[in-house]
């Protein structure tokens, strides 16, 4: 029996399909392969366990059939399998420590970056029709000429760990820092990860071994790009899940966190900080 709902992509009122978050066809990493790149990277290297929210496996109906089968079964998830099909292949042969990065070619940026934007989207339980960072994924997602809008930013960096993540809205800070809080969600699965973001004005938050590809999503949908991708520094695995060790994250479906007034001000002053948020 499928559910009436609206669609977390298109909005169209309509029965929903279900479907795996993370797209079958992805490479399913072994732990004991894992574990042996990592003690190439890092021989003491010790993993934390950080929070994640979807595991391989994990189902959800939130997607229209026609979103789910043709705008990412068919238009898009192609292009990001076929990444991390050549990203599988290149951690069997790498050695550490290696010079150069890892070279792939013929790479559909466009789509691999809607493509996750997409499955990003389907994480949410109910469709938010309004919350502008969903808007603006929703319209790269399903215009193909769109582009990315250019308040987002969109960054790949090698993951070479067996649990698979992915989460939306978080927003990070950092004590004392005079930075906005940056919003960003992740899809994680070995051995690549894929990060939207608002921009990264804070340095804390630029993270060596994190590649920020903007600049190379067009509105192209055709154009193919070879990539390098250092090897080193590896990210840390908890990136972007876990807080910087001087700051915090705050989730929830907007990013009003700066609207509420930090002490008791007048009221005046209160609605002033909240109107110049909302603008
Ligand atoms: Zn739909």
């Amino acid at each position: 029996m499928s559910v009436i709902r609206r669609c977390n992509l298109c909005l169209r009122r309509t029965a929903m399909t279900e479907d795996h978050l993370f797209p079958q066809g992805l490479a399913i990493p072994g732990q004991r392969r894992v574990t042996q790149i990592l003690h190439q990277i890092n021989p003491n290297y010790r993993g934390r366990q950080g929070t994640f929210l979807a595991q391989n496996g994990v189902k959800k109906a939130t997607l229209c059939a026609d979103c789910n089968n043709r705008v990412l079964g068919t238009e898009l998830d192609p292009a990001l399998i076929s990444l991390y099909r050549a990203a599988s292949a290149a951690m069997e042969h790498i050695r550490y420590p290696v010079a150069g990065g890892v070279i792939f070619e013929g790479v559909n940026l466009n789509r691999v970056a809607r493509a996750v934007a997409g499955h990003l989207l389907a994480l949410d339980d109910v469709p938010r029709a309004t919350y502008r960072p969903d808007r603006r994924l929703r319209r790269f997602v399903l215009d193909r000429r769109s582009g990315l809008h250019p308040a987002l930013r969109f960054h790949m960096w090698l993951y070479p760990f067996h649990k698979q993540g992915m989460f939306k809205d978080l927003n990070h800070f950092e004590f004392g820092a005079k930075f906005d809080p940056m919003w960003i969600c992740a899809f994680k699965t070995y051995p690549l990860a894929f990060g939207f973001s608002t921009e990264v004005q804070n340095p804390t938050f630029r993270l060596p071994g994190s590649l920020d590809l903007t600049a190379h999503i067009t509105a192209d949908d055709e154009q193919l790009f070879h990539l390098r991708l250092m090897a080193l520094p590896i990210v840390d695995s908890n990136w972007p899940f876990a807080p910087h060790p001087k700051g915090g994250i705050v989730t929830g479906m907007n990013s009003s966190i700066t609207t509420e007034p930090y002490v008791r001000a007048k009221k005046s002053q209160a609605r002033t900080a909240k109107d110049a948020t909302c603008a």
